[in-house]
């Protein structure tokens, strides 16, 4: 019995040195688990936090120069969206914290599933997108700089443009009164008790007639009237702009001067009328505006009432002529012929709209242009301009 119970006791005692010793390595090994566990937790955490960081600060660099590309990075690594989903929220990382934290988890999972390779590839993919956009970028600024650059010599001639009717001087001021310019031109052959004869000078300006009138009038002091063409004086802006420095009065004489193509309708008369305006206009600036009109022609016809009538509401004075030189009357017009020519047709008359051309070849208006002077002076005549 005595045996039995100590055999028993020690079979207990045995029994509870097992189980002390199974909990003590159960203990242990919960113990290595946890440690290891804790260890391991606290590695990894310690990975992400590195590859995290590095990746911080390559952003905080790029932030520091642009914030887009900041966010294209975690946009990259976060969806793999390319850089148009970061343009077109146009949100920075800073702005939108759900996105750092966003990248936060990826760069950890990133490190847990050993595959951080994955988010560095996709900031080095992001930061060529970036490098691609950079020059892009460099492009639309160089651009930039060559609109810039052609704007202000734009601006340049237009401040020249500006300047050119002072340099000029703008025909206006010598219009006494453009208001009334038509109603005036309808009673320039009402005496008076002077007599006045107005030079005027159709069809020009060219350069083998025009300079040499030009001289004769500033050798005799006088001043005449230039019914100019718009085409002619597109071609010589020069002779234009002598006519204004030395104190003569432009006409309107259309663009073009083609009867067929000006009297088609009134629409494309009033063209002609406009496009010749707009090349004076070019010329001595924009202030310059003639209200002054001759009609290709004349305006004498039944067929042209229309035009007449258009000219007037369009604010235009026209004037033809009663007098002349006949230097348009066919080929043999010598110097002697065109001087008879203004005796004859000046008989009378107190007010003189003397017509004579200087369009091309019209060398003898040059040549008999002294003698008509000088005869015209002596039978008491002034000479005025049309305004
Ligand atoms: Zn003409």
């Amino acid at each position: 019995m005595g045996h039995f119970m100590e055999g028993q006791a020690e079979q207990k005692s045995l029994k509870w040195q097992n189980y002390r010793r199974t909990v003590l390595i159960y203990l242990t090994c919960m113990a290595v688990f946890i440690y290891m566990f804790t260890y391991g937790v606290s590695f990894i955490n310690t990975l992400g936090k590195k590859h995290l960081s590095a990746a911080n600060s390559e952003k905080r660099q790029v932030q520091s120069a642009r914030p887009l590309k900041n966010y294209l990075i975690v946009q990259k690594s976060h969806k793999g969206t390319g850089p148009q989903s970061g343009q077109k929220s146009g949100l920075t990382a800073d702005q939108s914290p759900s996105l750092i934290s966003s990248a936060q988890k990826i760069a950890t999972l990133s490190v847990v599933s050993q595959s951080a390779d994955v988010f560095f590839n996709n900031t080095v993919y992001a930061n060529e997108a970036n490098t691609g956009m950079d020059l892009q970028r460099n492009i639309l600024k160089q651009k930039e700089e060559a609109d810039m650059a052609a704007d202000l010599k734009a601006d340049d001639t237009d401040i020249a443009e500006a300047l050119k009717p002072q340099a000029q001087g703008a025909q206006d001021t010598t219009m006494k009164d453009t208001q009334d310019i038509a109603e005036r031109l309808k009673n320039i052959y009402k005496p008076d008790g002077r007599k006045i004869a107005y030079l005027t000078f159709d069809d020009g300006p060219t350069p083998d007639i025009t300079p040499k009138i030009l001289e004769i009038l500033k050798n005799n002091q006088i001043n005449a009237t230039f019914f100019v063409i718009g085409s002619l004086a597109e071609k010589n802006p020069d002779l234009i702009k002598k006519h204004i420095e030395e104190g003569h009065m432009i006409g309107n004489h259309t663009y073009s001067h083609k009867y067929k193509k000006i009297y088609a309708d009134v629409s494309s008369f009033m063209k002609e009328v406009r496009q010749a305006d707009s090349v004076l206009k070019n010329i001595l600036g924009e202030s310059f505006q003639t209200r002054l009109f001759r009609f290709p022609g004349g305006s004498f016809e039944k067929s042209k009432v229309l035009f007449r009538e258009e000219i007037i509401k369009q604010g235009y004075g026209y004037v033809d002529w009663n007098c002349l030189n006949g230097d348009a009357e066919g080929k043999k017009t010598d110097a002697s012929r065109l001087i008879q020519r203004v005796k004859e047709t000046s008989r009378g008359k107190d007010h003189l709209v003397v017509l004579m051309h200087d369009s091309a070849g019209k060398h003898s208006t040059v040549e008999a242009l002294p003698e008509i002077i000088r005869y015209l002076k002596e039978q008491g005549y002034v000479f005025g301009t049309l305004d």
